[in-house]
């Protein structure tokens, strides 16, 4: 028996990489890991469910649990608030789980901040061009908020120096392969 702290991992990536499939790959073949299910204000998409992609709730709610210290992170994404709830993953690292936060950079610098042991991996697409056009074939967003990911994009590429990993995802089961084994390693 051990009362060892659990380990966090931020898991970041510009929007379109493949970053939820990735992690969705990884959790499926080591499902030790626990995934933290982060609140959003942005609209749901027609190919997510409320609790198991996000939180889905208003702006208020939102402010309301930052006030109440329920909230372990957030930034602003876009015109939305994206945050980590306080809560479940306190009770995680207490019973030594390895728990997964998908979160964009400020969040993680948050974080790193909170928690220094934190292990950041970051995925970098193959290029710039190839990032767009992911983002574009998976035909989500308009094009204004298109233009709007590409730009947080390249700012948060320049950032992935201060990641501990970073994976290229070029082909889906190398760099899922390349998470795990981070993990494993961890
Ligand atoms: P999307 O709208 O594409 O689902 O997410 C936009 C960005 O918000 C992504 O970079 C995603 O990693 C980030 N994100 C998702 N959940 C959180 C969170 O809890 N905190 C922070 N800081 N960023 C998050």
């Amino acid at each position: 028996m051990t009362n060892k702290n659990g380990v966090l991992v931020l898991f970041s990536g510009p929007s379109g990489v493949g970053k939820d499939t990735v992690l969705d790959i990884v959790l499926n073949k080591d499902n030790s890991l626990q995934r933290s299910i982060s609140l959003t204000t942005r609209d749901i998409r027609e190919n997510e469910v409320d609790g198991r992609d996000y939180y889905f709730i208003s702006k208020d709610k939102f402010n309301n649990m930052i006030e109440n210290g329920e909230v372990l992170e957030f930034a602003q994404y876009g015109k939305n608030l994206y945050g980590t709830p306080k809560g479940p993953v306190d009770k995680w690292l207490s019973e030594g789980k390895t728990v997964i936060l998908k979160i964009e950079v400020q969040g993680a610098q948050q974080i790193k901040k909170i928690y220094p042991d934190a292990v950041g991996i970051f995925v970098l697409p193959p290029s710039m061009d190839e990032l767009e056009n992911r983002l574009r074939s998976r035909g989500t967003e308009n094009e204004e908020d298109i233009q709007k990911r590409l730009e947080i994009a390249r700012n948060e590429v320049a950032k992935s120096v201060d990641y501990d990993y970073t994976v290229v995802n070029d082909d889906l089961d190398i760099a899922s392969n390349d998470v795990l084994k981070i993990i494993n390693a961890l």
